[in-house]
């Protein structure tokens, strides 16, 4: 645990286990999209290679349900990046039909639309049944390179698991998502990807009334922690262990097989699990519910409801306006997704030995320590460990908190410190009011610097390499948002995807969207209504 003193802290809890549309202009999205040169087998809406391998496991895993269409469907956005990972031709995207194949209202050949069976621990309180109440997993789409991905449709309408809900989503919240999963991949964070937005005129009441909108989001598999917990707590065993066979034999086929099989699946979704949350502690993200429904067993990003990044670093940020006792706050991801690996194991009890299931958080401890001081030095542009480097570490994210200092800027423009010239500096210490407890810890970086004889260009190259320029922050969103739903203006959801695509690049032209939230957004408030 010496690595792990900053702020993945680990507090065990006592609970039990328990400025262009890219689309008007194909070329453009060929040239943003380099990989679609080499792409030989371009396929058609009608043509897409599905290969529905969750609609053939036993009929208690799902529901063959159909979405319910809007009367009149619409394209909002649509993600060159993800069209060119099922081999689809971007010209497809400009099709009248597209709207209508992506959100239901047309079967989409060869797609077997099924919601899926599974249940949570939401907000440490065990949930028997969840399960797909408003995606639709349209079915699953195999690429030249072999990849399968899920294409799956949320929003698209009741399923036999909605309970109280109406299987819609509004297009505030498709947005949000649709945005952060392409600015997470952006970054390199593990998520789902998005595919597309169709929009209606469809009214969906939240707090107050808004549009209905679908998303079409990707992933190579949409199961949760929470599909291996609902079999485990019905006592299926057989169930448990078909999933776990599907799951490894698709998802984790390098793990070959042998009698510890399922106990080496386990630890390794509980390695990716502690990896992906170093890389949120990392960039300063916050889920906002991380219930073991919303984990995913390939340890990537899921379900981004009201997520944020922070602006001025602040580790106690509850993104989630209903999480009231703050359980889902920044700081305490690392112990929670403890907790979330520890709901895992014992889901897999009966697959795995005891051994195996207390090993698991341990394996998922451990890797994220490592990985999240490996991330942290890496920030700060060292490629040493030295003694002392955790107590700099803590002491920077100390001052920034105490300051209020935005964490991506001040990552950033610390690539530009210089070791030689102390007015180059300026502009990172005037990140801080207390401009002499930055002294004070500049001192002591420009020591270590020196110590690993640090090169600034080299380091600066480096530096700007692992901490972005651009994040998604909430009012970016917001404005996104405002123009979308007031005034159909769709352009600036592409500008944003576009834009942090490439968050390490400097686009000096987008200079103004790394700027720290302007006075009318420091209040905005997200909550889990979507
Ligand atoms: P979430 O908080 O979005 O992860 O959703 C938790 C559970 O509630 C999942 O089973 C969702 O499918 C379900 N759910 C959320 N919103 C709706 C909705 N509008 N209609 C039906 N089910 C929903
Ligand atoms: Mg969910």
């Amino acid at each position: 645990m010496a690595h792990c003193s900053s702020p993945p802290s680990f507090r065990r809890t006592q609970e039990s286990i328990p400025p262009s549309v890219p689309w008007s202009n194909p070329g453009a999205c060929l040239r943003l999209c380099p990989a679609l040169e080499d792409n030989a087998a371009m396929r058609t809406l009608e043509t897409l290679n599905f290969d529905n391998t969750y609609a053939r496991l036993p009929a208690a895993f799902f529901e063959r349900v159909a979405p319910t269409a809007f009367d009149t469907p619409h394209v909002v956005s649509v993600n060159p990046e993800a069209v060119d990972l099922i081999d689809l031709d971007p010209d497809e995207a400009l099709r009248p039909e597209f709207a209508a194949l992506l959100s239901g209202k047309a079967p989409l050949p060869g797609s077997e639309p099924i919601a899926t069976l599974y249940a949570g621990h939401q907000f440490g309180h065990y949930v028997p049944q969840l399960g797909d109440g408003r995606a639709i997993l349209l079915g699953e789409v195999r690429n030249h390179r072999g990849e399968t991905w899920d294409l799956q449709l949320k929003g698209g309408g009741l399923t036999r698991f909605s309970r109280d809900g109406d299987g819609r989503a509004v297009l505030r919240s498709t947005i949000r998502e649709y945005l952060c999963g392409e600015a997470m991949q952006g970054l390199g964070i593990p998520t789902t990807r998005s595919l597309c937005i169709i929009g209606s005129d469809e009214a969906v009441m939240r707090e107050r009334v808004e549009t209905g909108a679908m998303l079409v989001r990707m992933a190579p598999s949409h199961v949760r922690f929470g599909t291996f917990e609902i079999f485990f707590y019905r006592r299926q065993y057989d169930h448990l262990r078909t999933l776990a066979d599907y799951v490894i034999g698709r998802h984790f086929p390098h793990l070959g097989d042998g009698p510890d099989l399922y106990a080496r699946f386990l630890h390794e979704v509980a390695r990716r699990t502690g990896a992906l949350i170093a890389r949120w502690q990392a960039v300063g993200w916050a889920h906002g519910v991380m219930n073991t429904d919303n984990m995913s067993i390939l340890g990537l990003t899921l379900d981004y409801g009201p997520y944020g990044f922070m602006d001025g670093f602040t580790p106690g940020l509850v993104p989630n306006h209903s999480d009231r006792h703050g359980r889902y706050s920044f700081q305490n991801q690392p112990d929670i997704g403890y907790w979330n690996v520890r709901a895992l194991a014992q889901a897999l009890s009966p697959l795995v030995g005891d051994e195996d299931v207390l090993r698991a958080p341990e394996l998922y401890e451990e890797t994220l320590c490592r990985a999240y001081a490996d991330l942290m030095q890496a920030k700060l542009g060292l490629t040493e460990v030295h003694d002392g480097d955790d107590k700099l570490r803590r002491d920077v994210l100390a001052l920034l908190h105490s300051n209020r200092v935005d964490y991506t800027n001040f990552f950033r423009v610390l690539g530009r410190f210089s070791q030689d010239d102390p007015s180059a500096n300026v502009p990172v210490r005037d990140h801080f009011l207390d401009r002499e407890g930055f002294d004070w810890w500049a001192d002591r970086y420009l020591a270590r610097l020196k110590a690993e004889r640090s090169v600034d260009a080299e380091r600066q190259a480096r530096m700007d390499a692992c901490n972005p320029k651009y994040v998604l922050r909430n009012y970016l969103a917001q404005v996104a948002i405002e123009r979308a739903t007031q005034h159909m203006d769709y352009s600036e959801i592409d500008r944003l995807r576009m834009l942090l695509s490439h968050p390490f690049d400097d686009q000096p032209e987008m200079n103004d969207y790394a700027a720290p939230p302007p006075d009318w957004a420091q209040h905005i408030v997200v909550g889990c209504s979507s």
